[in-house]
């Protein structure tokens, strides 16, 4: 391959069902435990940067400002609804078969939208709790998978999927589903490589999107494990050579680790800097000598750690 070829990964993801789903992405979610900024400002910036990619779900509490922005821009004529892949999820306050389409109209309508292009079903009061303990759905996750299959058989969800399933679960799914997943949407960098995870998907053809690219530097203390990685990823010193080596930035690696394994990204930011400069990952490539670097820095280690959620019999999903 000459340099050339070298940096032409896919931009889009094919998906099972016919679809295409742009390989990179925006990440909205946001904490009630952080001050609140501007994300409707953030999702005109990344519209503007050339992102059509949207991930966020009825629990991050910000589909009406998400709505809002998709709107501006649609009205200035910068986007049309057809140019924009917008995700959201389930949540498992409304896996019961009634509730299931109560979630997704709430959804639609807080993003002004007729339709989604991709659905994941999700394991939110937004988190409930009783006794001082996260509450999970007791509903097999088969029969709200059925619920997901009759929502996207009424047009207003284009690709069904899941979020943190493990092999396991996906198996069991698999057996038992009429439409396989699209995506399974999972926390992936280098820290956390789940080799196992992404050949078994593949081998199913069900596409990968990476959650936490960057190992969430900014989770609020209350949400990461005691025993939280002492290095970050961001300032990971390999990372830092890799980047140096491609006169890139260490983001920009953690970014083009994932495209470069045809697994898209949705790396969050707010800030106009960070999310022009996410976006330039498509104008180098990283040598397998960097991919094995980068894949030898695996721990095991989770950002998203859900302990809350420890009672859970799938528990530590992925
Ligand atoms: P990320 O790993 O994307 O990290 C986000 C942090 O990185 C922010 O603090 C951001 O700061 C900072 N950052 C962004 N770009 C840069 C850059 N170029 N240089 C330095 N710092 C940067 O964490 P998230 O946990 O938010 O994951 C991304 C998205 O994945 C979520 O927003 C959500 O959409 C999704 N997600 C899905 C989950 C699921 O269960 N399905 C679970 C968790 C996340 P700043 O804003 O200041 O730029």
């Amino acid at each position: 391959m000459n340099s050339m070829e070298d940096t032409q990964v896919a931009r889009n993801i094919e998906l099972n069902d016919g679809t295409r789903m742009p390989a990179l992405g925006l990440g909205t979610w946001k904490s009630s435990f952080f001050p609140r900024t501007s994300i409707q400002g953030a999702v005109e910036t990344a519209i503007a940067a050339g992102y059509r990619h949207i991930d966020t779900a009825y629990s991050y509490n910000n589909e009406v400002d998400i709505g809002k922005a998709l709107q501006s821009k649609m009205k200035q004529g910068i986007i049309r609804r057809q140019d924009v892949f917008i995700v959201s999820k389930l949540w498992c306050t409304h896996h019961a078969p009634e509730d299931i389409p109560v979630c997704l109209n709430k959804s639609l309508n807080d993003l002004q939208l007729d339709y989604l292009d991709l659905y994941l079903k999700m394991g939110d009061e937004l988190f409930p709790k009783k006794d001082g303990k996260m509450l999970t759905s007791d509903i097999d996750y088969i029969d709200v998978w059925r619920g997901m299959e009759a929502l996207q058989a009424s047009g207003k969800v284009k690709s069904i999927g899941v979020s943190n399933f493990n092999i396991l679960q996906l198996e069991r799914l698999l057996a038992l589903c009429r439409v396989p997943p699209a995506v399974n949407q999972v926390e992936l960098h280098p820290y956390l490589v789940q080799t196992e995870l992404i050949e078994f998907c593949k081998s199913k053809n069900i596409a990968l999107t990476a959650y936490s690219p960057f190992g969430s530097p900014a989770r609020s203390p209350k949400l990461i494990r005691e025993d939280a990685d002492p290095h970050k990823l961001l300032e990971d010193p390999v990372v830092a050579d890799i980047a140096k080596k491609h006169r890139h930035s260490p983001a920009q690696v953690l970014l083009r680790y994932h495209v470069q394994q045809g697994v898209a990204v949705i790396p969050k930011s707010d800030k106009p800097h960070h999310i022009l400069e996410n976006t330039k990952i498509f104008d180098f490539s990283l040598t397998d000598e960097d991919m094995r670097a980068l894949r030898g820095l695996d721990r095991g280690w989770k950002a998203c750690l859900l302990d809350e959620i420890k009672s859970h019999p799938y528990y530590p999903f992925v």
